[in-house]
Order: C-alpha cells, then sequence, then structure tokens
C-alpha cells in the first residue's frame, strides 16, 4: 500500500534497523523503544488490521509469533521473560495500520497494560 509507512520499511523507502527478513516477514527495531527490546514483527504483504485476517492467513501469523518468539530469545534480552502484543483499533492504541507483533523485553512489564 502506497501510502502505509511499514511498507516503506519492507520497500526501504524509509530507513529502519531490520533484524530479519524473509520471504513473509520482517522484524526491524521500535523507534520509540518502550523497553530495552523492543522490536516490531510485521508480515510483507499489506494487512491493515487484525481485524482483516481470515483462516487463510493462519499459517503467516503463525510464522509472525515464531519470528517474535525468535527476535526475544536471539536479542539475549529476554532471559527474565518477554512479552509479544498487537493492538487493534483504537482503544488499543493502534496507530500504524499494517499489523505488526510488538516484542518487549528487558525490564519487568507491569500487567494488566494501560
Ligand atoms: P502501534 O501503536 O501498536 O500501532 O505501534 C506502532 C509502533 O510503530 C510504535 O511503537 C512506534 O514507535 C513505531 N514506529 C512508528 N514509526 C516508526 C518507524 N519509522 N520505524 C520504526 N518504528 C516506528
Ligand atoms: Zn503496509
Amino acid at each position: 500500500m502506497s501510502d502505509c509507512l511499514f511498507c516503506k520499511i519492507r520497500d526501504g523507502q524509509i530507513p529502519a534497523q531490520i533484524t530479519h527478513r524473509d520471504d513473509h516477514v520482517i522484524a526491524f527495531k521500535d523507534i520509540g523503544p518502550k523497553a530495552p527490546l523492543h522490536e516490531l514483527v510485521i508480515p510483507t504483504r499489506h494487512i491493515a488490521s487484525l481485524t482483516d485476517v481470515t483462516l487463510a492467513d493462519t499459517d503467516l501469523l503463525g510464522r509472525l509469533m515464531v519470528v517474535a518468539s525468535q527476535r526475544a530469545k536471539h536479542s539475549g534480552q529476554a532471559g527474565n521473560g518477554f512479552r509479544i502484543v498487537m493492538n487493534a483499533g483504537p482503544d488499543a492504541g493502534q496507530s500504524v495500520h499494517h499489523i505488526h507483533l510488538h516484542v518487549l523485553a528487558g525490564r519487568p512489564l507491569a500487567w494488566p497494560p494501560g
């Protein structure tokens, strides 16, 4: 999608610190980290919201979760635990409309989130 920030990161039109890239999934460092480890994991294909996925996306969603877990593990910052979050819609604070998992670690993470 031409006006999507994360599609532009995918296409190299906006710089990002990419930490993983394969045919289906990209991970990169969040520009405003909320924890010592804060990366975003996105599908290469533009999907605006979690409300837009169907069962046909099951494999892709699984891949996002596996890459997120691997990023936590390989960061060396998640030995005491980590959190994977996807915000959907305004009440959850979704600000970029290309689905993404947040991977957070490196400090105690309060529960419930705000
Ligand atoms: P959300 O509020 O769940 O939609 O999360 C969007 C995330 O994207 C926020 O944590 C932002 O800090 C992050 N973000 C926004 N612009 C960029 C960018 N250019 N590069 C990396 N992360 C970004
Ligand atoms: Zn997009």
